[in-house]
């Protein structure tokens, strides 16, 4: 079966959010720490926590992902900036041991013209400080499209940031399908291509979770805008080859695509009747 979800909203609750999954037909689903602007993290309620276990442990959901504030940089080179990224990190990594072996997935940042190579080491440094011996999180980091400074865009610098931190089985890579092909890797035109560069650059052992987005801009294009499933340049035929790749077809694959329930509702309708059983 496909196991595909979507991003929805913890800010009710998780045994609300628990609901929300099963009412769009997801079995996995991805969800924000705390307010994606940043800010301050509702303190974590046990008995909600224990309420949300107990329906996805009934209803096979699984696969939980927790995405970081999108405004938090872990390679800023203002000091306080930088120091915000990581205690953010920290406390999320924290907190996310109330949900044990699930993932936790970060933007590694802009590199504010300190350069791609200083870029690289802060986030290794942010990455050294947050993670803990004991956890029990998969920490994951998105591949990029590439606009501004982003560091992530390419493989060859995720690898760099996998091999100079300290945790790094603890490491691994979330792809965006929006933002690999806007970043310049054709996944419509040489799917395998593509996945052969991951393989020889990373590894697809790395490769935990598909971001399934289609894109508003063309390829190579550097811009980082999502589009509904079909309605963008990847098209529905390049996403049908996606969700059954032999080399993905058993990842989790969570929507980020500008809709609200009733349209995730009916992506996930429309992928799990393009997957081939
Ligand atoms: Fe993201
Ligand atoms: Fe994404
Ligand atoms: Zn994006």
């Amino acid at each position: 079966m496909l196991n595909i979800g979507c991003h929805l909203s913890v800010s009710r609750g998780y045994a609300a959010l628990a609901g929300e999954a099963i009412y769009t037909g997801s079995s996995c689903f991805q969800f924000f720490t705390r307010n994606p602007r940043g800010g301050g993290a509702k303190p974590i309620d046990e008995a909600d926590i224990a309420e949300f276990l107990d329906i996805a442990g009934r209803e096979g959901l699984n696969s939980f992902l927790a995405h970081a504030p999108y405004t938090i940089n872990p390679c800023a080179a203002k000091p306080e900036t930088l120091q915000f990224a990581r205690q953010t990190m920290a406390d999320d990594l924290t907190r996310m041991e109330w949900l044990p072996g699930n993932y936790y997935n970060f933007h590694p940042g802009s590199h504010v013209g300190q350069g791609i190579e200083r870029g690289i080491q802060l986030i290794a440094e942010t990455l050294d400080l947050t993670m803990f011996p004991e956890q029990r999180t998969t920490v994951l980091l998105e591949t990029m499209a590439g606009k501004g400074s982003e560091v992530g865009s390419k493989f060859e610098e995720l690898r760099e940031i996998i091999d100079r931190t300290r945790l790094s089985d603890k490491l691994g890579v979330c792809l965006d399908t929006c933002h690999v092909y806007d970043a310049g890797y054709d996944i419509v035109g040489d799917l395998d291509g593509v996945l052969t560069e991951f393989d020889k650059r990373i590894g697809l052992d790395r490769l935990k979770c598909i971001h399934l987005n289609d894109s508003k801009n063309p390829y190579s294009s550097h811009k980082d805008r999502h589009e509904v499933i079909g309605g963008g340049s990847l098209g529905l035929e390049a996403i049908g080859r996606i969700i059954n790749h032999p080399a993905l077809r058993r990842l989790p694959f969570y929507l980020e695509t500008p809709n609200e329930l009733e349209g995730y509702k009916k992506e996930i309708a429309l992928l799990r009747g393009l997957y081939l059983e």
